[in-house]
């Protein structure tokens, strides 16, 4: 495994729309933090040895674990370096918060080698982040994106989400322009999803105006420049996210902490950890596993992964695929709603048009 993914599992306060394994911090014990640091630990130990000698990617997700002490991530990641080291173009990210963000330990993570920020910034006008039940101004935004710079980070990711009741193409325009005054390197814009049994869920934008919303997000930045490389993912040249292209090109990659997923590209085999910090922690210091269910991935669902995973991402999937006469139809029929195209540099593949990326299900369902 030449990629690791690291979970943790603490954030200030849960969000409302947020689906992760996480604990806010109205929640989380005293000890807690001290038993997620001991449990991985013991877990580095025990799976350790599927690691390859040198790391391509590795990925601090969460969870904020920018939240978590820079001492204790060191501490926690000893004895990682007993089984691999990183190799020289690694890509070491951090998700971070705007309220977790702090200069002094900003310039810890970037020298011991973080060299990546992924900020959770989502909107940019009070109201919102309200609905979304975020804990930081935009303000808040605005001064960790500037502390990240200043502390010397040049590849810098934010998230945006698009479809917040309420919200507008020129709020969006506008969050766009401050962000884009910072020299970001890549941003991710997500459709909101609300739980049913939330009270803006009927204030959700209906698909006309998500579409509207996510078409006018992608020309704007192809206009500064950015390439849509992946449904919900624009990067700079040279800037995709490289860990992310790894879960969309299938590869294999190795998941620690609470909640974190695997995969294994050789066997085809993918397993996750158990969803909670008391049982992972109980777990490992009893020697066990942490895994709470493995899956092999029969024939079929590899077929469907094929589809999935190559429509996502701009290269496209070759016409050799259409091998029956229903998917060169449905793919024909695709391209006449302007759904699908012909790959602008390769005819010999097809790819999603920007509009196909925003209604990629339909066309996943259609010829998988
Ligand atoms: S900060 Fe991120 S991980 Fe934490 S609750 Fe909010 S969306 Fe989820």
């Amino acid at each position: 495994m030449r990629s690791l993914y690291i979970h943790f599992p603490f954030c200030e306060a849960k969000c409302h729309y947020c689906d992760f394994y996480s604990i806010g911090r109205d929640r989380t014990q005293n000890t807690d933090p001290e038993k997620f640091e001991k449990a991985l630990i013991q877990e580095i130990h025990q799976i350790g040895r599927h690691l390859a000698p040198q790391l391509d990617t590795l990925f601090f997700g969460g969870g904020t674990p920018s939240m978590t002490s820079y001492s204790s991530i060191c501490r926690a990641l000893e004895p990682l370096w007993q089984f691999t080291s990183l190799s020289e173009n690694v890509e070491w990210t951090i998700e971070a918060n705007p309220s977790s963000i702090t200069q002094d330990s900003f310039k810890c993570f970037r020298s011991y080698g973080v060299n990546r920020v992924s900020m959770g910034v989502q909107a940019l006008k009070s109201e919102f982040l309200k609905i979304l039940g975020r804990v930081h101004s935009p303000t808040d935004a605005l001064i960790a994106l500037d502390t990240v710079f200043q502390v010397g980070f040049d590849n810098v990711s934010v998230d945006l989400l698009c479809g917040i009741p309420g919200q507008s193409k020129e709020d969006l325009d506008e969050a766009l322009t401050l962000l884009t005054r910072f020299p970001i390197s890549h941003l991710s814009c997500y459709l909101l999803t609300l739980p049913p049994h939330h009270r803006m869920f009927h204030l959700l934008p209906n698909e006309e105006t998500q579409l509207e919303h996510l078409l006018f997000v992608h020309h704007w930045l192809i206009e500064k420049g950015f390439e849509h490389y992946e449904i919900s993912n624009f990067a700079q040249p040279e800037k995709q996210a490289k860990h992310n292209l790894g879960y969309w090109k299938g590869k294999s990659y190795l998941g620690l902490g609470p909640s974190a997923h695997s995969f294994d590209a050789k066997t085809m085999r993918r397993w996750k950890n158990v969803s909670s910090l008391h049982r992972y922690a109980k777990l490992l210091d009893q020697g066990q596993s942490s895994i709470e269910w493995t899956e092999d991935l029969k024939t079929e669902q590899i077929e469907l992964e094929r589809w999935m995973l190559s429509l996502r991402l701009h290269e496209g999937f070759p016409i050799s695929w259409l091998t029956t006469p229903l998917k060169k139809s449905r793919a024909q029929a695709f391209k006449n709603q302007g759904l699908l195209e012909i790959h602008p540099s390769d005819t010999q593949k097809w790819r999603l048009t920007p509009q196909g990326f925003a209604l990629s299900d339909q066309v996943i369902q259609g010829l998988a």
